[in-house]
C-alpha cells in the first residue's frame, strides 16, 4: 500500500525535508502542506517543499491518504484536534515528534476511530524554520516506529516502507522505551550542551570574546547543540519529563565520580572512563551514524 497523497503539516527542518524527500524518491506522489506561520508557508511555496502550500490544516489533508505532523511536540495534540473533521476516514495519521508516549496518548485523544501510528525520525540540525529542510535528510538513519497496541501491521508496514523510500532505517518500539532511549542519547546531550554554553556565558573573570576565541578546545561542538529551536526542545523536555530526570539522576552520579576521581587525583579511573568512551565513538563510525572527518562531514549538506 503506497501512498499517492500525502499530506505534511508544518514546514520547517522536518516537514520541508520530507517534502524534498518524498518529491525525489517518490515522484508519483502529490504532496500537500501546511504551517501556522504565513511567512513559512510562503518561503515553503517558494522552495517547493511540497506541491500544494494550504491556508489551514483541513484543506491540506482534505484528500490524503497519510498526513505527517511536523509541528513542535506541544502542539500535536492542538493540530490534531483543528484537521480532525476534514481527515479522510482511511487515512493514516504519523508524526515525526522528538517524544512518543505524550504525542501518541494526545493523537489517540484527539482523533478516537483513526489509524494514528507515531514515529521518530533520528534525523536533524541546529537549523529550523522553510529554509532549513533538505532531501537527503533521512538517508541511512533510523526511523523509530511506536505502533499502539493493536495497530493494523498492514498500515504500520505502509508507513516502514514509506520511510524506507526516504532513504531510512525502520526500527519498531514500544514508545515508552523510545522515550528512555532517546532522553540518554539526544535529551540529556541538549541539556548538558544548553548548560555548559550558558555556564561560559555567565562566567565572570572569562570574557565572551576569549569564550568565542578559545571555542576549539570542545566548547565549539556545545554550542552547535545549544543553538537548536527553544521551542522544540522547551517541548521536548516538558513532553519527556520522567525519562529526562531519570537519566538526569543516572548522569549526575556518574558526574560525582568524575568529580571524585579528579579531586583524589586518581588518573586510572579517569583514563580507564575515556578509554571506554573513546571506544564508543568508534562504533557509532564505524555503524555510518557519523563521520571521522573534524567537521564531522556536515559541510556537505550545509547542515
Ligand atoms: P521547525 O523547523 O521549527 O518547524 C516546525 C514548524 O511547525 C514551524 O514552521 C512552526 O511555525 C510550525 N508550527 C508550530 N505550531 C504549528 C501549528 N499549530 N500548526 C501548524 N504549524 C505549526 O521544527 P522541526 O525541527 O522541523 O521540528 C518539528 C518536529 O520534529 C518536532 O516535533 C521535533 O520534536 C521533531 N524532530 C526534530 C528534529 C530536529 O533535529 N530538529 C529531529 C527529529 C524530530 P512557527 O515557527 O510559527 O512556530
Amino acid at each position: 500500500m503506497g501512498f499517492e497523497r500525502i499530506a505534511i503539516i508544518g514546514l520547517g527542518l522536518l516537514g520541508g525535508s520530507i517534502g524534498l524527500a518524498v518529491k525525489e524518491c517518490l515522484p508519483g506522489a502529490v504532496t500537500t502542506g501546511y504551517d501556522a506561520d504565513p511567512a513559512t508557508r510562503t518561503r515553503a511555496a517558494e522552495r517547493g517543499l511540497v506541491d500544494h502550500v494550504h491556508d489551514s490544516a483541513a484543506e491540506a489533508v482534505r484528500a490524503a491518504q497519510l498526513v505527517i505532523l511536523c509541528v513542535p511536540v506541544g502542539a500535536m495534540g492542538a493540530v490534531a484536534v483543528e484537521l480532525a473533521p476534514a481527515l479522510p476516514a482511511d487515512a493514516l495519521i504519523s508524526d515525526v515528534g522528538s517524544s512518543k508516549l505524550s504525542v501518541a496518548r494526545a493523537l489517540a485523544a484527539a482523533l478516537p476511530g483513526h489509524a494514528v501510528i507515531p514515529a521518530h525520525p533520528v534525523a536533524g540540525t541546529e537549523r529550523s524554520g522553510a529554509d532549513a529542510g533538505f532531501a537527503s535528510l533521512f538517508r541511512h538513519r533510523w526511523c523509530i516506529v511506536t505502533p499502539p497496541e493493536g495497530a493494523n501491521p498492514a498500515k504500520v508496514a505502509a508507513l516502514a516502507a514509506f520511510w524506507e523510500a526516504l532513504g531510512a532505517r525502520v526500527e519498531l518500539m514500544d514508545p515508552q522505551h523510545h522515550d528512555l532511549v532517546l532522553a540518554v542519547t539526544s535529551h540529556l546531550p541538549h541539556l548538558i550542551a544548553y548548560t555548559i554554553v550558558g555556564t561560559a556565558d555567565d562566567l565572570e573573570g572569562v570574557t565572551q570574546s576569549e569564550v568565542i576565541k578559545y571555542s576549539a578546545g570542545g566548547f565549539r561542538d556545545f554550542t552547535r547543540i545549544a543553538a537548536s529551536d527553544p521551542t522544540m526542545w522547551r517541548d521536548v523536555f516538558l513532553s519527556n519529563k520522567d525519562a529526562v530526570l531519570e537519566m538526569l539522576q543516572r548522569f549526575t552520579e556518574d558526574l560525582t565520580a568524575l568529580q571524585r576521581a579528579i579531586r583524589v587525583g586518581d588518573g586510572e579511573q579517569l583514563f580507564d572512563h575515556f578509554t571506554r568512551t573513546r571506544a564508543i565513538r568508534r562504533s557509532i563510525i564505524e555503524e555510518g551514524q557519523d563521520d571521522a572527518r573534524p567537521d564531522f562531514g556536515r559541510s556537505d549538506h550545509g547542515g
